[in-house]
């Protein structure tokens, strides 16, 4: 007998139809002879709409309120799709975080997993029923409500793999499985076999949105393998797997983008130690990620120009922390542009291949699309260009790097 993690997102749950569907792969499941534990997100579209709704009292909604009315979605699906499963005359039960519990940090709205007990959701499935916890919530130290940040089911599913030691994490979705790019801007993407922890933690975290990226690190850590793959269709999907077991043919495994992205140039600051900290300090203090830097220095070295990204969403914040901090900072000037998006190649095969870089380049260019940032690891190259050639820049590259 074999112990399953059977995680649907709200792509699959998004419908009452869609619900008895899925009750129904997991009875197949259950009759096969695996104990089942089932993790559920909200109905699609049920936490933007919970989110629009914090937005209506104020921009800055408590983020302990917010965790207790974002994790609500949750809770509607996870008692819908367990009275399917009884209604087919199979033994369910749901559960809250909190009734587990599964118990995280205080870092509300992004909180990590400490611990989940295990006792009663074990001794249920022993006994011949099936579990269906909520996902993307738990309960803090202090017994408040949290949730595991947006897309956060997934990191429910893998905590859930890690402390029930299950046999498999399946995470059931709306594609086949992780494709080499967004299939909705690309019909070409084609459906990746394998893929290792760090491509998919990188494609995760560049925008692809199947996995989440904390989800990706956490099975990294532990050693757990991932099957993603589509509730509509039987076919195998993804496995995401350590890199060991792993043939690379290609250079590139995938393209991700991101929109959404805002960059800020702070022009003419004296160029001397120190002045990228008191620009940067304050900003990560206020929680705002920043993403690419670049600095430019005039040719007779006293004067510097600091440009660098962030989410689009924090570009007010970010312009109010550095005018607040003009008289110690000295700049001539402060420029933003908003309607940037971040398009990248991944592929752990660009460690042993020369002559990525150029290729990347010289097909964007070919499509007129000018760079406007550039970033790289070991395993990925990512540019910054306007957010409106975002999908030409996808098409292009993905078909240079012979992905279509
Ligand atoms: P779920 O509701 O199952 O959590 P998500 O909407 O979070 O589903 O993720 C699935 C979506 O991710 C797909 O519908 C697809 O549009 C998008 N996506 C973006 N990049 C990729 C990719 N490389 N592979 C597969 N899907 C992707
Ligand atoms: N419902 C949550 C969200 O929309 C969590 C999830 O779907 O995984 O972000
Ligand atoms: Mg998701």
């Amino acid at each position: 007998m074999k112990r399953l993690v059977l995680k649907f997102g709200g792509t699959s749950v998004g419908t009452i139809e869609k619900i008895k569907k899925v009750a129904n792969i997991i009875k197949k499941k259950f009759n096969e002879g695996n104990e089942i534990i089932v993790i559920v997100s909200a109905m699609t579209g049920a936490t933007d709409l919970l989110k629009e709704k914090s937005n209506l009292i104020s921009n800055n909604f408590d983020n302990k309120e917010l965790d207790v009315l974002l994790s609500s979605g949750e809770q509607v699906s996870c008692s819908l799709l367990s009275g399917a499963i009884i209604d087919l005359g199979l033994k369910a039960r749901s559960w809250l975080g909190w009734q587990i519990p599964i118990i995280t940090n205080d870092n509300y709205t992004s909180s990590q997993i400490m611990k989940i007990k295990i006792d009663e959701v074990s001794n249920f499935i022993s006994n011949g029923g099936i579990a269906v916890i909520a996902g993307f919530q738990g309960i803090s130290t202090e017994s408040r409500i949290t949730t595991l940040g947006r897309g956060g089911s997934d990191l429910s599913a893998v905590a859930v793999a890690k402390f029930f030691q299950t046999d498999s994490c399946e995470i059931y979705t709306d594609v086949e499985g992780v494709l080499t790019t967004d299939p909705s801007i690309n019909e070409k993407a084609k459906k990746i076999d394998k893929i290792s922890y760090e491509e998919m933690l990188e494609m995760a975290s560049l925008g692809a949105k199947v996995m989440q990226p904390n989800a990706v690190q956490a099975s990294m850590i532990d050693n757990i393998p991932i099957h993603v793959r589509s509730t509509f269709s039987e076919k195998a999907g993804t496995k995401i797997i350590s890199d060991s077991e792993i043939d690379y043919n290609k250079v590139v495994t995938g393209v991700a983008y991101s929109k959404n992205n805002a960059k800020v140039s702070i022009v003419g600051v004296v160029d001397k130690p120190g002045v990228a900290a008191d620009i940067f300090e304050p900003i990560g203090k206020n929680n705002i990620n920043i993403d690419m830097v670049i600095q430019n220095t005039s040719l007779d070295g006293k004067k510097a120009n600091i440009t660098f990204t962030i989410k689009r969403e924090d570009l007010k914040k970010t312009l109010g922390l550095i005018e607040k901090n003009k008289q110690k900072l000295n700049y001539n000037k402060l420029i933003h542009d908003d309607k940037l998006a971040k398009v990248s190649i991944i592929g752990a095969g660009m460690q042993a291949n020369s002559g990525v870089t150029h290729k990347m380049f010289r097909s964007l260019a070919d499509e007129k699309i000018n760079i406007l940032a550039i970033s790289t690891s070991e395993i990925k190259i990512s540019v910054l260009i306007r957010e409106n050639l975002t999908q030409r820049a996808v098409k292009t590259l993905h078909k240079t790097f012979k992905l279509n």
